[in-house]
């Protein structure tokens, strides 16, 4: 894929960081290969990279640090 799906903006190859929920857990796993819209921000993964996220998240090899994410609902002003 080279253009956006939302927006057709630029996609590029990069490595990110993957905010990933799995049940009321959310992950964050970092350094994950995946194309990402410059314009939007839209992340695109390949179906074997989605299957290793999952794969970590349930059986997390390495820890390299543990946050506490807090977790906003939008409201209007
Ligand atoms: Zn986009």
């Amino acid at each position: 894929m080279t253009t956006c799906y939302f927006c057709k903006g630029r996609v590029i190859e990069q490595l990110t960081s993957v905010d990933f929920r799995w049940g009321d857990d959310l992950k964050i796993i970092e350094q994950v290969p995946a194309q990402v819209c410059e314009q939007c921000g839209e992340k695109y993964f390949q179906a074997q990279v989605y299957k290793d996220l999952e794969r970590l998240v349930q059986h997390p090899a390495t820890i390299i640090c543990h946050r506490s994410v807090d977790v906003l609902q939008y409201s209007a002003a």
